[in-house]
C-alpha cells in the first residue's frame, strides 16, 4: 500500500504572497489533513505529548479523532488543554513534531497542520464559545500585559472563578501576537475573534493604561486579592559598537510594530518603511526572519541577514538526538521571498556619511570551535576578512535583555535573577509568568507557564 508522504508546499506562490500582508500559509484541504492525521502511529509512549508539546496536548487522540472526521471530538479533546490552538496552529515551531516518533526514521506527522485543522473547524461550526464559570468565588486579579501569557492566565483563572482584569499598555491587546509577529504569519483578526470570546466570557480588558506610570502597581495590590504581571521582555538587547548614533539602525521589534500600526490604521504614515532601501539585518534567528518579510513587502531594494553563529547543520545535530527540539538550519517562508542569509559574521562598526546616516557595517568573518557533538562553543577573528557592507537601513534583532530594573519590578520591590527575569512574591500575591519571568521564548512555552502558575494562584487563594 502506498505510504502518505508529508506535505512541504505549504506557503502561496511568493510572487503573489509578496505583495500583500495576508497569512502565507495556505489552507490545506480537510481530506487530505484526515489523511496526514492517520500518519499518527498512536505510539505506546507519545513523545509529542509528554516530551514535546509544553501544554501536554494529547496529540495522538486528536489525530486519531481527526482522521476519523470526527471533528467535535478532536476539538473536545485540542480545548482540553490548549485555550488557544488558533495561534500555536500559525506560529509554533512544533516542538511536538521534533519529538514525534515517525520522525526517527522519517518525517514527523504534520500535527500543526491538524491543530490547524480541527481549529478552524471548531469556529466554522461555532463550537468555540465562552467558558463562564458556574459560580464566582469574589476573588478578584489583575493580569498585567495581554500578550499570549496574560491571555492565558486571565482565561485559566476565569474559568476557576475569579473575576479578572487585564490592563495593557498598548491600544489593543495581544502582545508580541499583535506588535510583533507580522500579519502574514498571523492575521490579527485571529487574535479579535478570540478576544470577543473571552469578554463574553467575563474578562475584562483596559487598554492604552501602563502600569507603574497610569496606575500605580502598589494601587493594584491594594485592590486585587493577587496581581499577575505578564507583561513580557521590552527591552531589546542593542550592539553597542561605534557608528551606533547614526540615523537608520532601528531596533527590529519597532521596525515590526511600526508595520503593524500602519496595516491597522493606528498611524497614517510608517515612518519606518524600508521602500528601496538595502535593508541589513544584524541577528540570525525568527525576529530578523520576520524582519526580512516586512522588508520585502514594503519594496526594499535589498534584504541582508547577518549573524555571528555558525550555520546549523541541514538535519538534526547530534548535540540534539531526538526526542529534543533539533539545533538544525531552519529556512522560513520570508528567506524564501529573496533575503540573503551569511553566518559567522561579527561586526565591528557602523559606517555613515556626512548627513549622518547608515551606509554600511564593517564585519568580519569569525571561526568556531566545535564541541564533540558539534555544537559551537567560542568564536576566533579570522585574520584579513575584514569587509564592508553597504546598506541604508540596519535592523538590529539580537534578543532581549529580561525585565529593567526600574519600572514595576522597583515598585513592587521585586528581586530579578541576573538574566533580568522577575522573581514573583507569592507571600503578597505577586506572581509572574511568561517571557518576563523566564525569558524572551515562545507562544507556547508562555502559556504553558500561565497554566503552570494559575493553577498555584488557585491553590493559594482558595485553600
Ligand atoms: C518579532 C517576534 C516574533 C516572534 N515569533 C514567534 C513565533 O513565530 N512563534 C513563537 O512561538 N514565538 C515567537 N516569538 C516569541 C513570543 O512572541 C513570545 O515568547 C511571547 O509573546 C511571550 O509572551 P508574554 O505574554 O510573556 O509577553 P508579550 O507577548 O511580550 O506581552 C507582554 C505584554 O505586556 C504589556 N505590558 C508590558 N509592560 C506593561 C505595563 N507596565 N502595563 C501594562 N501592560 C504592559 C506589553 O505591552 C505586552 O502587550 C516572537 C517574538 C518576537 C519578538
Amino acid at each position: 500500500m502506498k505510504q502518505t508522504a508529508r506535505i512541504h508546499d505549504l506557503y502561496r506562490p511568493v510572487a503573489e504572497r509578496v505583495r500583500d500582508y495576508r497569512e502565507v500559509e495556505r489552507r490545506l484541504p480537510v481530506e487530505t489533513i484526515r489523511e496526514q492525521a492517520a500518519r499518527c502511529a498512536d505510539c505506546g509512549i507519545p513523545f509529542c505529548h509528554g516530551a514535546g508539546c509544553p501544554l501536554e496536548n494529547c496529540v495522538p487522540d486528536f489525530n486519531a479523532a481527526a482522521a476519523a472526521g470526527n471533528w467535535n471530538e478532536a476539538y473536545r479533546l485540542l480545548s482540553q488543554t490548549s485555550f488557544f490552538p488558533e495561534f500555536t496552529c500559525r506560529i509554533c515551531p512544533a516542538l511536538c513534531e521534533g519529538a514525534c516518533c515517525q520522525g526517527v526514521a522519517g518525517e514527523p506527522v504534520m500535527i500543526r497542520q491538524c491543530e490547524k485543522a480541527i481549529i478552524e473547524t471548531a469556529f466554522q461550526h461555532g463550537m468555540v464559545r465562552p467558558v463562564r464559570p458556574v459560580v464566582r468565588n469574589g476573588r478578584r486579579i489583575a493580569v498585567v500585559g495581554s500578550g499570549p501569557s496574560g491571555l492565558f492566565a486571565s482565561e485559566a483563572l476565569n474559568r476557576t472563578g475569579f473575576s479578572v482584569t487585564v490592563y495593557e499598555a498598548a491600544h489593543r491587546p495581544g502582545g508580541l501576537l499583535r506588535y510583533g509577529i507580522p500579519d502574514f504569519k498571523l492575521d490579527k483578526r485571529v487574535i479579535d475573534r478570540r478576544l470577543e470570546i473571552m469578554k463574553a466570557s467575563g474578562i475584562e480588558f483596559v487598554t492604552d493604561t501602563r502600569i507603574g506610570q497610569d496606575i500605580s502597581g502598589t494601587y493594584l495590590a491594594r485592590h486585587y486579592d493577587a496581581v499577575v504581571l505578564a507583561i513580557g521582555t521590552p527591552a531589546a538587547r542593542d550592539l553597542s559598537i561605534p557608528g551606533r548614533e547614526l540615523k537608520g539602525i532601528h531596533f527590529a521589534l519597532d521596525f515590526l510594530r511600526s508595520q503593524t500600526r500602519s496595516i491597522h490604521g493606528e498611524i497614517s504614515e510608517n515612518p519606518l518603511c524600508a521602500k528601496g532601501q538595502r535593508v541589513l539585518i544584524i541577528g540570525g534567528g525568527d525576529t530578523g526572519s520576520d524582519c526580512a518579510g516586512t522588508a520585502i513587502r514594503q519594496g526594499a531594494a535589498e534584504v541582508r541577514q547577518i549573524e555571528i553563529m555558525p550555520m546549523p547543520p541541514e538535519s538534526r545535530s547530534p548535540s540534539t538526538p531526538w526526542p529534543q527540539w533539533p539545533w538544525m538550519l531552519r529556512t522560513s517562508s520570508s528567506h524564501l521571498e529573496g533575503c540573503a542569509r551569511e553566518w559567522n559574521l561579527a561586526s565591528d562598526c557602523f559606517l555613515g556619511n556626512e548627513a549622518g546616516q547608515v551606509t554600511g557595517v564593517q564585519a568580519h568573518q569569525v571561526e568556531w570551535a566545535l564541541s564533540p557533538e558539534g555544537r559551537p562553543l567560542k568564536p576566533a577573528p579570522v585574520a584579513g576578512s575584514e569587509r564592508i557592507i553597504e546598506c541604508d537601513m540596519v535592523l538590529l534583532a539580537l534578543g532581549f535583555t529580561g525585565v529593567p530594573a526600574e519600572g514595576l519590578a522597583k515598585e513592587l520591590e521585586l528581586d530579578r535573577t541576573p538574566r533580568g527575569a522577575l522573581v514573583p512574591a507569592p507571600d503578597r500575591h505577586i506572581y509572574a509568568l511568561g517571557d518576563c519571568a523566564n525569558g524572551a521564548s515562545l507562544v507556547v512555552r508562555a502559556m504553558a507557564d500561565a497554566k503552570k502558575v494559575t493553577r498555584q494562584i488557585a491553590k493559594d487563594l482558595l485553600s
